[in-house]
């Protein structure tokens, strides 16, 4: 039940409903403040250059900024001599040349992805062809489980794609890795943790001897991450952030942003953020602003109007949360413009 409901076609009308939401903020309810995190942005990086960032871990960032990209993907290369790489990047052999040059005398033995998105995982392919090394991951895109899988009845939407980076589907794992698997190089180690959420088949990497913790897009420190249904899924995003806050790894390096140094604290932040927004989507329900248009207008009344359909993917996720925790009923009207109602 509620499948029809979560269909993606009614999200583009979101443009034209502008003004409605400028009114709807003018005259708008009291909104509690949001919590959010401190925000890190600024990193000193040159582009295509493999610069160490501590003992035994060096990372390149590739120049693919963009809208979700910030500055571009950073690749990570783990050990010295015998080494792992995360997350090689895009479908660029240029880029993937550049770091093999970087490497060179060196071995590199796994090749590990943290999620099929088009700007992590598709490089993994020519690294191979160039190393041999095996790639690990957590399966193909949409492998993983997701807590609402039920609620969409199409699973292969892409609309996904218009607000974050594209999913790449020709990627599978030479090996499949699970929650706690383990894989062991020469002088290196990173075991798996699986973080469902922003995809589901997103799996962060942790090195237990020096704390650090590779979080991929889960935990990024320079924005928050897009959860964009189908394969985005509000529900285990937020459990794999309190995953990460009940663990102690001591700094987390995401792909994209510096490095976080305080990464419970960052975290539960983070978590507070999403909890946050959920209490005031749950308030505009209350409120009678019923449809993802107005309450896109209501609470992210200060994000620039280019970032609302990433807003209002955000909001989908959370309401197929809440959803599925059995506090609002989607619905239609005549129309069939769909609205949501609390339970
Ligand atoms: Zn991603």
């Amino acid at each position: 039940m509620g499948g029809f409901f979560f269909g993606v076609r009614s999200i583009p009308k979101a443009r034209a409903k502008t003004r409605a939401w400028t009114r709807a903020a003018a005259g708008g309810i009291i909104r509690p403040a949001m919590p959010a995190p401190a925000f890190l942005r600024d990193m000193s990086f040159k582009y295509g250059e493999l610069t160490p960032v501590a003992p035994g871990l060096r990372r390149m960032v590739l120049p693919n900024p963009g809208p979700f990209t910030h500055y571009g993907t950073g690749v990570y290369v783990v050990g010295e001599g015998h080494v792992a790489v995360i997350d090689p990047g895009p479908d660029a052999p240029a880029f993937t040349h550049g770091l093999r040059a970087a490497l060179a005398g060196e071995t590199v033995e796994a090749i590990l992805v943290t999620h099929t998105h088009r700007d992590h995982s598709p490089g993994a392919a020519v690294l191979k062809r160039e190393t041999g090394a095996p790639t690990y991951g957590f399966g193909p895109h949409g492998s993983g489980p997701r807590q609402t899988a039920s609620l969409w009845p199409d699973q292969t939407s892409d609309a996904a794609g218009q607000v974050e980076e594209g999913a790449d589907s020709d990627f599978t794992p030479d090996r499949a890795l699970r929650d706690g698997d383990t894989v062991t190089g020469t002088g290196w180690a990173l075991t798996a943790v699986h973080t469902p959420g922003h995809t589901s088949n997103h799996l962060c990497y942790a090195e237990p001897n020096s704390g650090a913790l590779f979080t991929g897009d889960h935990v990024m420190g320079w924005s928050t991450t897009v959860v964009s249904p189908p394969d985005g899924d509000m529900t285990d995003y937020m459990a794999s952030l309190q995953k990460l806050i009940e663990r102690d790894d001591t700094i987390f390096y995401p792909t994209h942003g510096p490095p976080i140094t305080e990464p419970k604290q960052f975290t539960t932040d983070l978590l507070a953020h999403r909890r946050g927004r959920e209490a005031q989507i749950v308030d505009c329900l209350r409120s009678g602003r019923n449809d993802i248009d107005s309450i896109v207008g209501e609470i992210y009344v200060d994000v620039p109007h280019n970032l609302h359909q990433a807003a209002a993917r955000s909001v989908l996720s959370h309401l197929a949360k809440l959803v599925q925790d059995r506090r609002v009923s989607p619905a239609a009207d005549g129309d069939g413009d769909r609205f949501f109602a609390l339970s």
